[in-house]
Order: structure tokens, then C-alpha cells, then sequence
């Protein structure tokens, strides 16, 4: 799970990484007594769940973006399109009041394309404003764990505040990879060790070893699987502050860690959020046209592939797991309908614990309740499967069945078009 980058800070802060003065807002009034609290320049940062913001575009309304989002993509530094304020981006420098309010209300409530948003940009849910730091050079920070030794590694960079990808690609030299022993955890000498290998100065030494430590710290107690700060940097009088920060935590951790209190619902998927209430585990909204509605995340993902391999594009994944409520087949098929993108709708059931029959009663049931006007391919086999034909077959709903997978696809393809 995503967090906010406030809220990353204030578990960095907590463990010892320096940041920045501020806080996050969502009224102007609450904006007037931050920016008179911390006195001077500010920064203005639209708390979105995505990366690339200081590239990014604001406009005024979600939608309509498509073509903006596919220039950013290709080449952020071109985009045009209707912007809000000054054509500029989501992480915005102001000198005293009155400039910190305008780009307050430029930013609060609008949204924020960049090229890691998707086309309908991110719905700025608040605003962190906080002290101006005086960057001297930007440096890059994070801990993840690395799958090929079963441990996390530290990772630090010269070339920060922009993609690690990038820095990756370009000049895969500048990046430094420290595996950690798990046992021994990375105590701030460690930290101090690896601050001198990015040949910081004398002056920053100590605190940078402070700052890895804190953020391989909040890695390991938040549960993580990625901690980033990018960048953080050399100020101006030698000092070290982290000037960005991202964390995302692992789902798995719910049990002990409060992600219903870190959640933020404005920045998912509507249709993802739906899926979760009506009980159905996996759903992942794509940008295709043909709906799936497979059970198993394994039979859900070979059907995206055939789909692909007949020249189609799925519109989402859906696994409903092992079902033998016709409810849970209907709820899955509403939020399938619900989404404008979907042209046709693939049916992929293969009957094991679940019932082929339980699973057609459903769709007959949905087709007649909800008026599924998008033609409906399916494929049934497996327990129950003559059972779950005659009933498709003597519903008089107008499904089309295939037999095999890649009949099923090229069908539903067919469909689409
Ligand atoms: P991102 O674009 O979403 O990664 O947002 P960041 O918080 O990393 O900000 C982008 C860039 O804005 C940074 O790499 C810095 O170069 C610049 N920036 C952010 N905060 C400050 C600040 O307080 N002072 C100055 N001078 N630049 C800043
Ligand atoms: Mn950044």
C-alpha cells in the first residue's frame, strides 16, 4: 500500500531522519497559519500517490487528460494542456504569503497528471507545505528487499531528484548497493560507511549515516517493501535533510500495522475499492476493453494472455476466487458493467472447488437484473460444467460459448471490435 509523503516523513522523523518543518493542509485557513509558522520561503507539494510531481501538470478537472498524460510520458519537459497556474508542477517553491496561498488554492482540490498518474491524473487530496530547503547538490536513498539473496539492501546514489530507473539505465556505476544482514540490522555506522563512499563532505558524514540508518529503521518497523527518499540533500551550509520521501507498505502487514489510518480512499481506483467491500480479493482495473471474470489468479492471467495473443486488450483482472455464491458472481459482474471502457466481457470459469453451475445461475441472473448490454463470451468446464450449459442454454440470455480458451478469446476479441 501507498502512503502520502507527509506521512512518510513523519515516520522517517520519528526514527531519527532530518525533514523539513511543515505539515500537510486541505483549507486555506489552515495554509495561512502554517506558512505564518514557518516563516519565509516554503514549498508547496500536492500529496498525490505518485512520483514525477515537480514534472507533473495540474489541471482542473480529472478526465479529458489522456493526450496530456501521453506527452508526459513521452517527453515531460513538452507537455501543454489546461493548466492551472502558472504552468508549472505539482511541487512548487513561494516566497512569503501571498504567493504560498496562490499556489496553495492552484493546487488544493485540482488534480495532478505526471507520467506515473495514468491519463486521469490524481485527485490532490491535500497539500504539504513546509520550510524552503537550500539545495547545494541531491543525493538518492532507499532500502528494499532484494529477492535473489532473500535480503534488504541499502541503495544510495549521487545522481538524485531524478528516476532511479533513469540513473539505472544511463550511468548504472552511480548506484551503490549495500546487502544488509538482517541480524545486524544498519546502525548508523554502517551509515556513516556508505556516506563516505558517496564522498559526501566531512561536515555530512555523520548525518547522512544518521539518515540510513533512520530509513533502514522505519523500513524494517513500518513493514515496507520500498523506503525511498529521493532526493536527499546537501544543504547549503553542509547540513543533510531528507526533501522527499516514499514508503509503501506491505498489504500483508494489516494485522500490525494501522493501514486503514495511512489509507487514503481519494487515491485508488474506484472500481478496485468496490471490488474489496462486495468480498472479491483480486481486481486490478486495466487499460483494455474486454472484461474478465475468471476464478484463479492463474487461469486470470493465462485468459490476459490469450486475450493479448488474439489481438485484444483486457480491461481488467479479476479473480473471483473459489465461489459458490451466485452473489459473488453477480457483484463481480456489476463492477465488470460498471466500467465504460468494457466493449465485451470474457467469461473464464474453470469448475474445481467452485461449481460450473453455481457460476452460470449467476450470470444468468446478472444478465437479466443488471441489463448487461455488452455481448458475454464464455468458457465453462470442469465440475458441474453439463449442468452449467443447460442452464446458460435454457436461460434464453444471449451468451456466446466457446469450448477452448483461444476460441473463447478470439470471440470475445470479435466482440470488442
Ligand atoms: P517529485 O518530483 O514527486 O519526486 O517531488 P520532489 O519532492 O522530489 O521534488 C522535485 C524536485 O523539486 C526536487 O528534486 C528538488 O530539485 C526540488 N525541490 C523540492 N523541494 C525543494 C526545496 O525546498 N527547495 C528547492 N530549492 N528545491 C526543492
Ligand atoms: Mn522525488
Amino acid at each position: 500500500m501507498n502512503i502520502h509523503e507527509y506521512q512518510a516523513k513523519q515516520l522517517l522523523r520519528a526514527r531519527g531522519v532530518p525533514v523539513p518543518q511543515g505539515d500537510a493542509v486541505t483549507t486555506l485557513r489552515d495554509a495561512r497559519r502554517l506558512v505564518r509558522e514557518l516563516g519565509g520561503g516554503v514549498v508547496i507539494k500536492a500529496q498525490v500517490h505518485a512520483g514525477g510531481r515537480g514534472k507533473g501538470r495540474v489541471v482542473s478537472t480529472a478526465g479529458r487528460t489522456a493526450a496530456m498524460y501521453k506527452r508526459l510520458e513521452a517527453d515531460p519537459e513538452k507537455v501543454e494542456g489546461a493548466v492551472v497556474g502558472n504552468r508549472r508542477g505539482g511541487v512548487r517553491l513561494a516566497d512569503g504569503m501571498e504567493e504560498a496561498l496562490e499556489e496553495f488554492r492552484a493546487l488544493s482540490n485540482h488534480f495532478l497528471v505526471t507520467h506515473q498518474t495514468g491519463p486521469g491524473g490524481a485527485k490532490i487530496s491535500s497539500v504539504l507545505i513546509e520550510q524552503q530547503t537550500n539545495i547545494a547538490s541531491e543525493y538518492y536513498a532507499a532500502v528494499l528487499i532484494d529477492g535473489s539473496i532473500g535480503k534488504p539492501v541499502v541503495v544510495a546514489s549521487t545522481e538524485g531528484g531524478q528516476s532511479i530507473e533513469e540513473v539505472a539505465a544511463e550511468n548504472p556505476r552511480a548506484i551503490i548497493r549495500q546487502p544488509v544482514d538482517p541480524e545486524e540490522g544498519f546502525p548508523a555506522f554502517r551509515g556513516r560507511q556508505l556516506a563516505k563512499r558517496l564522498r559526501l563532505p566531512s561536515s555530512a558524514i555523520r548525518p547522512a549515516g544518521q539518515l540510513f540508518a533512520g530509513l533502514y529503521q522505519t523500513f524494517v518497523e513500518t513493514d515496507a517493501t520500498l523506503a525511498e527518499i529521493n532526493p536527499f540533500v546537501l544543504t547549503g551550509d553542509g547540513g543533510i535533510i531528507a526533501v522527499d520521501a516514499k514508503l509503501n507498505i506491505d498489504d500483508n502487514a494489516d494485522f500490525r500495522q494501522p493501514l486503514d489510518e495511512l489509507r487514503d480512499l481519494s487515491q485508488e481506483e474506484k472500481m478496485e475499492i468496490e471490488a474489496e467491500r462486495a468480498g472479491i480479493g483480486s481486481y486490478i482495473k486495466l487499460d483494455g476493453n474486454i472484461g474478465c471474470m475468471v476464478n484463479g489468479a492463474g487461469l486470470a492471467m493465462a485468459t490476459m494472455d490469450s486475450i493479448m495473443l488474439h489481438g485484444g486488450e483486457p480491461a481488467n483482472f479479476l479473480d473471483i476466487g473459489t465461489v459458490n455464491r451466485v452473489e459473488r458472481v453477480i457483484a463481480a459482474l456489476r463492477i465488470i458493467q460498471k466500467d465504460p471502457d468494457v466493449k465485451a466481457i470474457l467469461i473464464n470459469i474453470f469448475g474445481g472447488l467452485a461449481r460450473v453451475d453455481i457460476v452460470a445461475e449467476g450470470v444468468v441472473e446478472a444478465v437479466k437484473k443488471l441489463r448487461i448490454k455488452q455481448p458475454i463470451v464464455v468458457r465453462l468446464n470442469g465440475s458441474n460444467v453439463e449442468e452449467g450449459r443447460r442452464i446458460l442454454l435454457e436461460s434464453g440470455i444471449s451468451v456466446e460459448s466457446a469450448e477452448e480458451l483461444g476460441e473463447a478469446s478470439r470471440l470475445a476479441v470479435a466482440a470488442a471490435r
